[in-house]
């Protein structure tokens, strides 16, 4: 719990996290300042879709419903604030691997399992022509993305419109400058260091995405057989993503490329799409945990204005407005502390000194 509540909040870092903290931060009449200081974003990369079901075993998501709630009212109402538009509702077309996951999902969708009301079951005569799915489909509802590099752009540019945006790096050896009574740390990997002294590791996990501007016809949903193809309409569609633990550095790797498009081929008829109709390749570092959860809150006894507010690994964009609500509930002393599945202490190694 913080020392007393905070009236001007320093929000370090201007990707996502950062982004809805500022937002949350107007709505909740408190006074910031946001700092970055350029480096590489995951927020620069993301697709930024969103999903309420996990596909490895057909499962929902981590509660699905609330989070997906709380996100749509977030990025809705930043768009009336920005007059931009962010939230696209676009259904995923699962293309089921082999048939013993064709039963398995059938069985989910046709019967009361938690993930039965976000799927269903196609039948060939639903699924746009060009899908090659020999073991089937289904669909899932209340997916779609948000355009998260318009929302940190525009973002950006309101908050330096009004004098509350600036190039600055900070990290924790700085403390909380005189005029903050609180830091909102939003810095995705870039807490790596000062989060491992409390003995908590946020580890990055590098990941790539291609954008694709193709004459190929491949319809309005996103297709996913675990590499994904979202589409951004006039023929552009964004393929992603990679998953690796071995990479620090957000480097663009030309095997990814390669990789990205045979898996989009592999399940569609006709002609394949090739690797010069490439327009955009990236590289991002995703903030992860062991048990993909975020760290939030407090880490330092001897720093009570020191929140964390990071690690949203694969899922910033439906998970994120909770974190902010939880990290900013727990500053303000709205709830003691942020609850156990995201606080620091679920690490064996947190040493809160
Ligand atoms: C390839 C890829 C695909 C993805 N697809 C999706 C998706 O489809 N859906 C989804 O929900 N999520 C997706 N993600 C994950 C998503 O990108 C992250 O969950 C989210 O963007 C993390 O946001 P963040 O603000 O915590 O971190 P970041 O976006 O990394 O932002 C960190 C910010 O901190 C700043 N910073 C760092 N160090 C300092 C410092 N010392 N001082 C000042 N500023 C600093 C940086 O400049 C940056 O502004 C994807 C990620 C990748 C890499």
């Amino acid at each position: 719990m913080a020392q007393r509540s905070p009236n001007k909040v320093l929000i370090v870092g201007d990707g996502l996290a950062g982004t809805l903290m500022a937002w949350e931060c107007v709505k909740r009449g408190l006074i910031f300042e946001q700092w970055s200081n350029g480096s590489p974003a995951a927020s620069d990369v993301a697709a930024g879709m969103f999903n309420p079901v996990s596909f490895r075993r057909i499962l929902p998501q981590w509660d699905p419903a609330n989070h997906m709630a709380r996100a749509r009212i977030a990025f809705q109402g930043i768009e009336k604030s920005l007059g931009i538009t962010l939230w696209h509702e676009v259904p995923i077309i699962r293309v089921f691997p082999d048939a013993k996951y064709a039963d398995l999902w059938e069985e989910r969708a046709s019967g009361t399992h938690e993930v039965s009301p976000y799927i269903e079951t196609l039948s060939a005569g639903d699924l746009h022509p060009s899908i090659h799915a020999p073991h089937g489909a289904g669909l899932v509802r209340e997916s779609g993305w948000v355009d998260v590099q318009l929302l940190t752009e525009k973002s950006r540019e309101h908050w330096q419109q009004k004098g509350q945006w600036k190039t600055q790096a900070w990290c924790m050896e700085d403390g909380c400058p005189s005029e903050f009574d609180a830091v909102m740390d939003c810095r995705g990997v870039g807490a790596v260091d000062d989060l491992a002294q409390f003995g908590l590791e946020l580890r990055p996990n590098h990941g790539e995405v291609i954008t694709v501007q193709t004459e190929l016809e491949w319809g309005q949903q996103t297709v996913n057989n675990v590499t994904w193809a979202l589409p951004l309409g006039s023929g552009a569609y964004r393929i992603g993503s990679t998953y690796r633990w071995d990479m620090d550095e957000p480097a663009v790797l030309a095997a990814s490329l390669d990789h990205l498009i045979d898996q989009a081929n592999l399940v569609r008829t006709g002609p394949a799409l090739v690797a010069t109709e490439t327009t955009s390749h990236r590289a991002g570092l995703r903030p992860s945990c062991f048990d993909r959860r975020p760290i939030l809150g407090q880490v330092s006894a001897r720093s009570p204005w020191y929140f964390a507010c990071t690690g949203w690994g694969t899922r910033g964009v439906s998970i994120g407005p909770t974190m902010v609500d939880w990290t900013l509930d727990a500053a303000l002393g709205l709830i003691t502390d942020v609850p156990d599945e995201v606080h620091p202490k679920r690490f064996s190694t947190f040493t809160k000194n």
